[in-house]
């Protein structure tokens, strides 16, 4: 079976001195609700554009006052919903606002998720133009009886299609597949990751399929259909995943997501990372720290917005932004999301770091389940680097390992 290679990572990544800033964009409209997804996103025929789009300056402005001392943008995100769906004169808006409000570090990376559609790859063009340097394409899969299953309006034909387009324009391109539909083999799933392999790309993002709930999936898995393949056969189709993608020069840094080395998704890491960033547009989520020194956090801010896109818009119409929550996790909080999302990544995480910043680690860790977890193979601990790191086999457990070693 093949492992993962545990290696050190850089403990000065964690510290506040080196840490990163994003910015995420949200728009939330889509053309059709897919019935797997539950992300916040709402299908509308029409889009006051110009409303929205003023909305989110303006919240952004209201977010840059939140935080006085901040360094220099080292990514912007646009997600969604549908990105790919805004004009582009307003994604050129938004990304001169967020440079004139933060300040661009020299080689910020700047994403837009994209649908495979003709139209959806000639914006692309555009959005180029405007400043977006990374595109993430949710190409789903190569096998259109899949595709139809997922209630997708594209086509494998459109999506490679619309992928050649977008590579005339763009250095960084990453496709999304899903794999583990109900029925898949290891037959099929490895020819079609094979196809995806050969194309070439620096990033791909390869999930598991799962039912979550509020979907149409999850309603239909509850009256009784098998809507994803079972466990044990999905775990067999991760180790191939894993195999393959490693096999091409493309090794998972998390879980799901595999890049040549320097294609990483640096926003996405900076999610895993717990570093800082804000997020602006309807149900999005910001979390940065106030230091005490270069060593130490003092608190760590949570925010998130409306969902909602019209009680959103309404919002920052009438006080400047949708704010909805804003809570001071304290250190031990930020303690346990840097261990959850730390170890989803390949170079996992940086005890004495976490340390440096939250305070002790006892209190909040159990080194006695670590240790068990150590010996059976499913964390791998560098006592002398101090890192902590999920093996392959303990990534198909990293929910368990985590309910039990964070108190
Ligand atoms: S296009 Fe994306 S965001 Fe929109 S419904 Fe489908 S999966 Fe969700």
């Amino acid at each position: 079976m093949y492992k993962l290679e545990p290696y050190q990572k850089d403990p000065a990544s964690c510290l506040p001195s080196d840490r990163k800033f994003g910015l995420y964009v949200h728009w939330p409209f889509c053309r059709a609700k897919c019935p797997y997804c539950d992300f916040n996103s709402h299908v509308r025929t029409t889009v006051d554009e110009k409303a929205f789009g003023n909305a989110l300056l303006t919240e952004m402005t209201h977010m840059a006052s939140l935080l006085p001392e901040h360094p220099s943008l080292s990514s912007l995100f646009f997600g969604g919903g549908t990105p790919s769906l805004m004009p582009p004169w307003l994604v050129e808006q938004l990304i001169i606002h967020a440079q004139n409000l933060f300040g661009f570090a020299t080689d910020i990376e700047i994403t837009a998720e994209a649908n495979p559609t003709s139209t959806e790859a000639k914006s692309m063009l555009e959005f180029r133009q405007a400043g977006v340097n990374r595109v993430s394409i949710g190409v789903q899969s190569l096998d259109d009886a899949n595709l139809r299953f997922l209630g997708r309006e594209h086509s494998v034909k459109d999506a490679l299609a619309a992928l050649d387009s977008v590579r005339t324009a763009f250095d960084r391109v990453s496709i999304d597949l899903i794999y583990a539909f109900p029925g898949q083999s290891a037959k099929a799933w490895s020819t079609m990751l094979g196809e995806a392999l050969s194309l070439g790309l620096g990033h791909l993002s390869l999930y598991q399929l799962t039912i979550e709930a509020g979907t149409i999936f999850h309603t239909r898995q509850r009256k009784g259909e098998m809507m994803a393949l079972d466990d044990d056969r999905a775990a067999d189709l991760y180790e191939i995943t894993q195999g393959m993608a490693t096999s091409a020069g493309l090794p998972a840094y998390e879980i799901s997501n595999h890049a040549t080395i320097g294609q990483e998704c640096r926003h996405n890491l900076n999610y895993w990372r717990t570093a800082d960033w804000i997020g602006v547009g309807p149900g999005a989520h910001g979390r940065f720290a106030v230091y005490e020194s270069k060593q130490r956090c003092l608190s760590r801010t949570a925010i998130t917005t409306r969902r909602s896109p019209a009680r959103w818009l309404n919002a920052v119409n009438t006080i400047g932004h949708g704010i909805e929550k804003k809570e001071i996790d304290t250190p031990r909080d930020w303690a346990h999301e840097m261990v959850m999302m730390g170890l989803r990544l390949r170079d996992g995480i940086h005890l004495d770091a976490i340390k440096t910043l939250c305070g002790p680690i006892e209190s909040w860790l159990d080194f006695s389940a670590v240790d068990q977890y150590v010996d059976c193979g499913w964390l791998h601990h560098e006592h002398e680097t101090s890192s902590l790191v999920t093996t392959s086999d303990g990534c198909l457990r990293l929910n368990h390992i985590l309910s039990t070693i964070l108190r």
